[in-house]
């Protein structure tokens, strides 16, 4: 777990100060935890801090502690600090524990993060983590009871590579076609794609970044050829219908998010976006309901990150926004 209680003070792993000089509590249970500190595993790869059950496994939901969820946290936690500046529009919490009956099942779980937008909004994303097998029936029924809630849900999933070779979930690989990157998508990992729109989102442990992964069907062209048989194969196109071509979308050293209803189903989900994205819709949403003050806030961050950005960016954001948005930085003959 990624948080305790030492007196009246909640603590989130990250960068506690001094950690060793005090006690903790489980937030959940009050049962007794120790601190374990931060480790590299390489150059790159942090494990971030966290807080272990003295007694052994709680006896409450809880998730099982793995170097690879460790690493997602530390990047989770570093994303919306101040090292990106996100801090200033969320608030974090760490294994938020949701308890509810809903049409007869019992649920209860825990979420591994939930950031909550500060001021007008507050829209809330339960991120999820998986490093390991789960369930994702389950992982539906919590779906539905966050977006009952309003509570838009982010899965990422550990991917596969060089630093987690026995990583359960798809490699990332720059050469195409090959065996490997065309593959069949096992159970889990298809399910959750339907579940999210058609698009999983992976951390890349070896550049410690998100990627958003879609996955087109997969044909392979032929020429005319003679089979065995006598027959004349006329030339065109195979499909294969189970095997997958990926394709990545985007990849986020840090992120803001888009906010998303899937259909059928109506399920709220996140997926992460560019910041400089994020900003230019909550500057949006600041201004339909009023609130100058974040629409000031919003307006000053995104004026510094086109300060800094590329001719490039620059563009593409005037294609997506309009040069009105973008102001003097609109890139001209871009504009939608
Ligand atoms: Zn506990």
């Amino acid at each position: 777990m990624f948080s305790a209680m030492s007196g009246e003070t909640r603590y989130i792993a990250g960068n506690i100060p001094d950690p060793k000089s005090r006690k903790y509590t489980c937030p959940t249970c009050e049962e007794e935890v120790s601190h374990v500190s931060e480790t590299r595993r390489s150059l790159n790869i942090i494990v971030s801090e966290h807080f272990r059950h003295k007694a052994g496994d709680a006896k409450h939901p809880h998730k099982r502690f793995t170097w690879q969820v460790g690493n997602m946290m530390s990047y989770l936690i570093g994303n919306f600090s101040g090292n990106t500046g996100l801090d200033q529009f969320f608030d974090v919490e760490t294994e938020r524990r949701y308890s509810a009956s809903m049409e007869g099942k019992n649920l209860d779980f825990v979420v591994d993060m939930l950031a909550t937008e500060k001021g007008l909004n507050q829209r809330k994303t339960a991120i999820i983590v998986e490093s390991d097998e789960f369930n994702a029936n389950e992982l539906l029924s919590q779906m539905h009871l966050l977006s009952s809630q309003g509570i838009y849900t982010m899965l990422v999933l550990s991917a596969k590579g060089t630093a987690n070779p026995s990583g359960k979930y798809f490699r990332p690989e720059f050469r195409r076609h090959t065996g490997e990157t065309v593959r069949k998508i096992p159970g889990n990992e298809k399910a959750v794609y339907e579940l999210f729109g058609e698009r999983n989102i992976y951390f890349d442990h070896d550049t410690q970044s998100l990627m958003a992964v879609k996955f087109n069907d997969y044909s392979e062209e032929h020429d005319e050829r003679q089979l065995s048989t006598g027959h004349v194969l006329e030339a065109g196109t195979q499909e294969f219908g189970t095997k997958k071509r990926p394709e990545t979308l985007g990849r986020f050293k840090a992120f803001g998010f888009e906010y998303k209803r899937t259909s059928p189903g109506g399920l709220l989900i996140a997926r992460p976006a560019p910041i400089v994205d994020y900003y230019l819709d909550l500057e949006k949403r600041a201004e339909a309901k009023h609130d100058d003050d974040l629409s000031e806030t919003v307006g000053e961050r995104i004026g510094i990150m086109l300060d800094s950005m590329s001719q490039g960016e620059r563009a593409r954001l005037t294609g997506k926004y309009g040069a009105e948005k973008l102001g003097g930085y609109a890139v001209a003959g871009q504009s939608s």
